[in-house]
């Protein structure tokens, strides 16, 4: 599997790791697929995100997602986070392989996570998160997935 220098630089110098006290909002998500399991630590002031940090016990691929989607979000208004899609994080890391697409779809979810938690300890209302659904594989359902 051909991984781009992006992937290996995040994955070997991960950016923002550890973890905020009393953090704005966390959000933690995992995947049935490689195991991952990603979370999510946000600082919230006046809208703007001041510091990210994660936590990924995972593969390579969802290390470098979560580390370049920490750095998309950094400094950037609810509102601009948003926006930052798993396509989004999968190119700023020049690709991803397809079998490891799902890796970067957790960082998207992760943010959106903990962003969803930091409306609900606040009592606000971010139209972008109505309807938003985090695929929460924690309860291992037997559904889905299954090989
Ligand atoms: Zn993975």
């Amino acid at each position: 599997m051909q991984y781009s220098d992006k992937v290996m630089d995040h994955f070997l110098n991960p950016r923002n790791v550890g973890q905020i006290e009393d953090a704005s909002g966390v959000g933690e998500v995992g995947n049935a697929k490689c195991g991952d399991i990603m979370k999510i630590f946000l600082d919230i002031e006046d809208e703007i995100i001041k510091d990210v940090k994660f936590q990924t016990f995972g593969c390579g691929s969802a290390i470098a997602s979560s580390s370049m989607a920490t750095e998309m979000v950094k400094g950037k208004t609810i509102h601009e986070a948003l926006a930052v899609t798993n396509k989004a994080v999968a190119e700023a890391l020049d690709g991803l392989p397809p079998v490891k697409m799902h890796c970067s779809v957790l960082a998207e979810q992760a943010i959106k996570a903990a962003l969803i938690d930091y409306a609900e300890k606040n009592n606000i209302h971010i139209p972008e998160l109505d309807g938003v659904v985090i695929d929460d594989d924690h309860d291992h359902h037997h559904d889905i997935e299954e090989d």
